[in-house]
């Protein structure tokens, strides 16, 4: 059907067909305005509560969402926070925020208070929407106002006659380059900075993902993913609003609870992430005690997933097909997509997304690369971010100045447009999926008085994929040992960001510049010279 297919390789670039239209809407009027859902469908349905918001309740949320913002003095271009676990609420907050022409923020409510703290200094929200268990995270903030409590602030909300949703949300004065999403990624270096994507972005981002995913009405989607992350973002709040389709909301993630869910709604397809994938592999006898005949696929994202899992995915599921996509934040949400053709069980992760260019670069020469050559992704087109909030230094290193956004992924295109990641070449960890930037740790790490030097690289790890390894140099006369500087991070990050193995070593690798050069570390030759 043309989605998704490369249509022409020229000069080693691979260009995928335009785009199925240009929306000259903001993000929240596209997807309830202009979508092709039925007000009386659910559309977000809590799996263990079996609380329902049908497509009407979104609207009607959204649009009263907007209005008490702008009754409290949000103003366009403002910066609004939502931290929560996932919610069948979320969805409304987030395109509330958009509507009232401001910038809906997020972050993983796992943070510590020093991790949400440096982000809120970063994006000055001007108002704070969270709840009573994650208040305490904001204490000693300075910030204009207290956080509000979710439920205090949906229960104040004048919900507006269904007749009234249109005029409700009044987006006139949002320009579709106006900033709509702030979320947090290291990209390919450094510490975490500010993605802005614009409503432009996530406009053509949810029109892709309901025409080339195929979503329909019909469709009932399981969100155990994140909300707060990209991933979750665009494929439920973008992809799955565009299609009308309804979202079964998990808090929390548990087999059990996938399964249960699963078989009691009749979930059609789950976004997943690898580990969930070994999961379902691993407990494949757990999963034998529930009716799964209305689970179609399963789409891994967010990090790589090895063939050995793909194959006994395929032994232990052959009526479910394992599709991947792949996305960065910085793309707005997925950049290639699976559409069936490259068969059901498979390593690629599908084709690139409509209108985008992209090409793959030699990591050296930085010359562009024929079909089959491993190489640098760089992509160019719709779904690229705006840019780094208030980092233009950060910007022009990941999109340089023709536009082409670098992905810092080593991957190959085959001649059918197939594309496959083959390693990372950027410093980011990820440990479950979730993002862990080293210089972060390295950060901490190296406030520590027993530590000398010190590099954080990626460990891999069966259930995990990667843990972060911290190799240390020892400062001369402390017997540091390795417990204590796990103890010593664990207190300040989130758990998924703990050093998970350390390494003593004599010295971190440099060049002349100071910069680590990590790909030496992660040679075992190098290491077993060392002093372990
Ligand atoms: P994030 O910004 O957290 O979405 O992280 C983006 C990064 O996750 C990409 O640059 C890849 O390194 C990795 N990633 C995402 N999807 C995949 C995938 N399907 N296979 C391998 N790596 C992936």
């Amino acid at each position: 059907n043309g989605f998704c297919s490369v249509t022409g390789i020229y000069n080693s670039l691979f260009s995928s067909p335009p785009p199925h239209s240009s929306h000259p809407l903001s993000l929240p009027e596209f997807l309830l305005q202009h979508t092709p859902h039925r007000p009386s469908n659910p559309a977000f349905v809590d799996a263990f509560s079996d609380k329902t918001l049908t497509y009407a309740d979104l609207t009607s949320l959204t649009a009263a969402t907007a209005s008490a913002l702008l009754a409290a003095g949000v103003r366009r271009g403002d910066v609004v926070l939502l931290i929560s676990p996932n919610s069948i609420y979320f969805p409304a907050l987030s395109l509330g925020i958009m509507a009232a022409g401001a910038v809906f923020s997020t972050a993983n409510h796992l943070l510590t208070r020093r991790e949400i703290h440096a982000q809120v200094e970063d994006s000055r929200p001007v108002l704070i929407l969270t709840t009573g268990e994650l208040r305490a995270k904001f204490d000693g903030l300075n910030i204009p106002r207290p956080p509000v409590l979710i439920d205090q602030f949906l229960s104040t909300l004048v919900t507006p006659a269904a007749d009234d949703d249109i005029a409700l949300i009044d987006c006139r004065k949002i320009e579709l380059d106006d900033a709509a999403v702030l979320m947090y990624s290291s990209g390919t270096t450094g510490r975490s900075k500010g993605v802005i994507c614009t409503h432009r972005n996530l406009v053509y981002m949810a029109g892709v993902l309901r025409h080339v995913w195929g979503s329909t009405r019909e469709d009932i989607y399981l969100c155990v993913v994140p909300l707060f992350h990209m991933f979750g973002f665009s494929v439920f709040v973008c992809g799955a609003v565009a299609a009308g389709a309804a979202v079964v909301v998990m808090q929390r993630y548990s087999l059990e609870g996938v399964l249960e869910a699963v078989e009691r709604r009749g979930v059609t397809r789950i976004p997943a992430v690898p580990p969930m994938v070994v999961q379902l592999v691993r407990m494949v006898h757990v999963a034998g005690d529930y009716e799964l005949k209305s689970l179609r696929e399963v789409i891994c994202s967010g990090a790589p997933l090895a063939k050995e899992h793909v194959d006994r995915f395929a032994a232990c599921y052959p009526d479910i097909t394992l599709s991947q996509c792949y996305g960065l934040t910085e793309s707005s949400g997925p950049l290639t997509l699976c559409d069936g053709s490259e068969g059901r069980f498979n390593l690629s992760i599908g084709r690139l997304i409509p209108s985008i260019e992209a090409k793959i670069v030699d990591i050296r020469s930085g010359k562009s690369l024929p079909p089959n050559q491993n190489g640098e992704l760089c992509v160019r087109g719709l779904p690229v971010m705006l840019g780094y909030l208030n980092n233009p230094e950060a910007t022009s290193l990941a999109i340089d100045e023709e536009g082409w956004l670098h992905t810092g992924d080593l991957c190959y295109i085959d001649s059918r447009g197939l594309v496959y990641v083959v390693d990372r070449i950027k410093e980011l960890i990820k440990y479950k999926a979730y993002q862990v930037a080293p210089a972060e740790l390295e950060d901490i790490l190296s406030t520590h008085p027993g530590v000398a030097d010190v590099a954080v690289i990626s460990y891999p790890d069966e259930e995990a994929g990667e843990i972060p390894m911290a190799c240390v140099v020892r400062k001369a006369g402390f017997e540091i040992q390795k417990d204590e500087l796990i103890a010593f991070v664990d207190d300040m990050v989130a758990p998924y960001k703990r050093i998970r193995r350390v390494m003593f070593v004599d010295y971190i690798p440099r060049s002349p510049s100071g910069k680590i050069i990590r790909r030496l570390l992660k040679d075992i030759d190098f290491l077993n010279q060392l002093t372990e």
